[in-house]
């Protein structure tokens, strides 16, 4: 089991959930046609997650520029190493860019402490 996935992937699937909560939140408004503050206020909630979404794609473009590309050792690939370790977006291999922590064991929270 792979319970981790690249960081860039995670954001994308994020955004896509976001677009998809959208329409099912505008799509609610329907059944409260009776009401139009209700369908104001639906409507209102759809159109945040769709920007919103549309922000975390204008975000990914920027974090994408900022991640080193590397190819993968694994899949021979080249995939966008996001922070210290990251996963490789084609075969999930782990990988790092900090020497001392190759070898070890993928731990996510390398990226948030310091390990020294
Ligand atoms: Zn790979």
């Amino acid at each position: 089991m792979k319970p981790y996935k690249s960081k860039i992937n995670k954001i994308r699937s994020f955004a896509l959930a976001l677009i998809f909560i959208g329409f099912i939140v505008m799509y609610g408004a329907i059944f409260f046609k009776d009401n139009q503050w209700l369908v104001l206020i639906f409507m209102s909630l759809g159109l945040l997650c769709i920007l919103g979404s549309t922000a975390v794609y204008g975000w990914i473009g920027l974090l994408s520029t900022r991640a080193v590309q590397v190819e993968c050792p694994n899949c021979h690939k080249h995939t966008k190493v996001l922070g210290r370790v990251d996963m490789c977006m084609y075969c999930n291999e782990p990988l790092t860019l900090d020497p001392t922590l190759e070898g070890k064991d993928f731990d996510q929270s390398y990226n948030q402490k310091q390990h020294n």
